[in-house]
């Protein structure tokens, strides 16, 4: 079993940034890479608000973020973990693929994944037609007509990436409004390949011969129902917290996502968390890369006053012993 003084799980942005600064605290941090290296940001097609980055793919900018934590010492292990022992405190039981590590303090970086509409033909015809993931599967909708669900900043920026291959790409919304951020809005509506289908919800997903030839669709408003023909179906209505390896060990919201205190610090000694796993409100690369920060500094406060016997500095002690943040409460 490695012996560690920081274990990182998860190596998106929260989780490379933890691993840069624990890494600079002289931790020589692990980062356990998970399924998808760099996380969901690695599946995005272009990074426009992330500040200092001044415009490029997610891959681009996870693989800055990689090689500035591994200039200061942050290894990356590509494995996925299998499961996490937090019920004796710390050090921690971490179970990898291939392995086993003992961390004296652990950050948490699962991220989130796409939430699924759960309705009939979705499964089935997962791969086949329907899709998560503009950027893995855009190419296959070359000169096709596609349908995108959702109404939300992952819909309509999808979207618009996908007219880079589908002659046509109606985003089909619950409602009569967009929830996206205005500036998506605003390019949408002018790239003459978007449409709208709004105050509709898609029912089921029917196909023939392996493929997905149609969508049924419901009017909200009027009820009247149609069966909407299209190649392919993109579905972007949300995300769920990646949590498995920590139920019943970390106290969780009504949604899942890990509370944390402002610090970082989780329901259990030693474990802090970052990035979408418990932030439900903003999920913003900035947002998880602040988090990372705070979580690697706090862990750092954390391992040196457990190991010297002194006491953290007065603000530090002051903020955790702080009440969580209200979006949790
Ligand atoms: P989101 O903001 O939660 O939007 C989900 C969308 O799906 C909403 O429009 C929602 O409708 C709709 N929806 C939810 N369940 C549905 C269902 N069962 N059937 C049909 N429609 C359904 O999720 P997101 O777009 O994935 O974004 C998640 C977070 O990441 C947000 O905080 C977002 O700002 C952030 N993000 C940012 C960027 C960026 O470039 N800045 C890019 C992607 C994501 P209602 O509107 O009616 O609720």
């Amino acid at each position: 079993m490695q012996k560690e003084k920081v274990v990182i799980i998860g190596s998106g942005p929260a989780g490379l940034t933890a691993a840069l600064y624990t890494a600079r605290a002289n931790l020589s941090p692990v980062v356990i890479a998970g399924p998808q290296f760099g996380g969901q940001v690695a599946l995005t097609h272009e990074i426009e608000n992330y500040p200092g980055f001044a415009g490029g793919t997610g891959p681009d900018l996870i693989a800055v973020m990689q090689e500035q934590a591994e200039r200061f010492g942050a290894r990356i292990d590509m494995d996925v973990v299998l499961s996490v022992d937090l019920t004796h405190g710390s050090p921690f039981k971490v179970k990898t693929g291939n392995g086993e590590y003992l961390a004296e303090a652990l950050i948490v970086t699962t991220g989130a994944s796409p939430r699924l509409l759960q309705i009939p033909g979705e499964t089935e015809y997962t791969g086949r037609g329907v899709s998560y993931c503009g950027t893995c599967d855009g190419f296959f909708f070359r000169n096709k007509h596609i349908v995108v669900i959702g109404g939300g900043d992952s819909a309509v920026k999808e979207s618009i990436f996908l007219t880079k291959f589908a002659t046509q790409v109606d985003i089909i919304h619950r409602r009569d409004s967009l929830r996206a951020e205005s500036a998506l809005q605003e390019r949408a509506r002018a790239n003459d390949r978007i449409h709208f289908i709004w105050n509709t919800v898609a029912e089921e997903i029917k196909g023939e011969d392996g493929k997905v030839k149609s969508v049924r669709l419901r009017d909200v408003v009027t009820g009247k129902t149609q069966d909407y023909k299209t190649d392919g179906v993109f579905v972007f209505v949300g995300h769920d917290p990646n949590n498995g390896l920590f139920t019943d060990q970390l106290k969780m919201d009504e949604h899942g996502y890990v509370i944390t205190d402002h610090m970082m610090r989780t329901s259990v000694e030693g474990v802090f968390a970052a990035g979408e796993i418990q932030d439900p409100i903003w999920k913003q690369v900035a947002t998880s890369v602040g988090q990372g920060c705070s979580a690697a500094m706090a862990a750092e406060q954390w391992l040196s006053s457990r190991e010297s016997g002194i006491p953290e500095v007065p603000e530090v002690k002051q903020a955790l012993e702080s009440e969580p943040s209200p979006a949790h409460r």
